[in-house]
């Protein structure tokens, strides 16, 4: 958490008449725009305007949560995005720990003369003005909560906030499975359902909302699962042109990578997948245990993120790309198998 002279610092920084932005990460997810449109409720509750700004568009299915409609997606409105972040006095940093992560954002960041506050869990933060970063806890949506009872403010928590609170952290999570969900983490859950969270309600807005274009490429990526390194990676992948042909939408290969994690023996999963317009290749890697793919994907993917999920890019073809990947594994052999 910040320190209690910082929290006074950022107290005095959060006022009305203070302009006030919220960024997150390239290809947002649930648990970005969960983190931001929770600390946008907070702010409005203290009478505060806030704007999120996010680089790209985020799936539909995540397009339920209150206000999610009023996100400044600057891939569309561009000019309206580089303004703001320039004029704010308080630039809120979630969900991203450099300014390399927030595509199109990163440079307007960079130069902007707004107090900078981060708050987000992943490994090895750039510099900020204040930075609240901790990487065992599952979700940025569970440290907005923790910001907000540092604030003292839990009696301001309301369903707008326990909604998009909820969602981060179910999502960033897993549903409550991987290994950094804690004690505190329901506790914080319960917190919220008693704010107005109903599970029943998010859980099928997030994720039973499958496009029939999903569960076709997902058919075709589980048709293809290699296993290699000795039962111990997991291999999945889809080319641009199966994208096209299926009718590919955003956030449709969502969660694909965790299909190769569920197999007996498999310490790591990696799916790979072309970019629809431009020519790189997208990697997804999982890992269990010890396994930390955020080391690796930085050292061979130009990549990272946190110890069991992280992401990365590679210029080459697909079938380079994974040739590579298998080389690197034999020569490595960071898998103790
Ligand atoms: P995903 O596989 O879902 O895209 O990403 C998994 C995790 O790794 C997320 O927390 C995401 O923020 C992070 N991540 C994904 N791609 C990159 C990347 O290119 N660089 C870094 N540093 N982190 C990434
Ligand atoms: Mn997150």
């Amino acid at each position: 958490m910040f320190t209690p002279a910082e929290l006074l610092e950022i107290n005095t920084l959060l006022t009305p008449e203070n302009k006030i932005v919220i960024l997150t990460h390239y290809n947002p997810d649930g648990d970005a725009i969960g983190s931001s449109l929770g600390l946008k409720h907070y702010l409005k509750a203290k009478g505060i305007h806030a704007e999120v700004i996010v680089p790209n568009d985020f799936p539909k299915f995540l397009k339920w949560m209150p206000e999610s409609k009023k996100v400044i997606i600057a891939e569309y409105k561009r000019k309206l995005a580089a303004d703001m972040i320039a004029a704010a006095d308080v630039i809120f940093c979630l969900d991203f720990n450099s300014p390399s992560r927030i595509g199109l954002l990163g440079d307007w960041l960079v130069k902007a003369q707004g107090k900078k506050i981060l708050i987000d869990h992943h490994q090895q933060p750039e510099q900020f003005d204040f930075v609240y970063s901790d990487t065992v806890i599952p979700a940025t949506s569970q440290m907005i909560y923790h910001f907000i009872e540092a604030l003292e403010d839990e009696k301001l928590v309301n369903q707008d906030m326990a909604e998009c609170m909820y969602t981060g952290i179910m999502t960033d999570t897993g549903g409550f499975r991987f290994r950094s969900t804690s004690a505190t983490t329901h506790r914080i859950i319960a917190n919220l359902i008693e704010k107005g969270a109903d599970p029943a309600m998010i859980t099928s807005n997030t994720w039973d909302t499958n496009t029939v274009s999903r569960l076709h490429l997902l058919a075709l990526v589980l048709g293809r699962i290699e296993v290699v390194n000795n039962g111990t990676v997991a291999i999945l992948s889809l080319t641009r042109n199966e994208l096209k042909e299926f009718g590919f939408q955003k956030g449709d290969t969502e969660g694909f990578v965790n299909y190769g994690l569920s197999i007996a023996g498999v310490k790591m999963s990696a799916f790979f997948m072309e970019d629809l317009y431009e020519d790189f290749i997208k990697i997804s890697f999982r890992s269990k245990d010890d396994v930390d793919v955020n080391q690796f994907s930085r050292k061979y993917f130009n990549g990272g993120g946190h110890i069991n999920a992280a992401g990365g890019k590679s210029y080459g073809s697909l079938n380079n790309t994974i040739g590579n990947f298998k080389d690197v594994l034999d020569k490595d052999d960071f898998i103790k198998s």
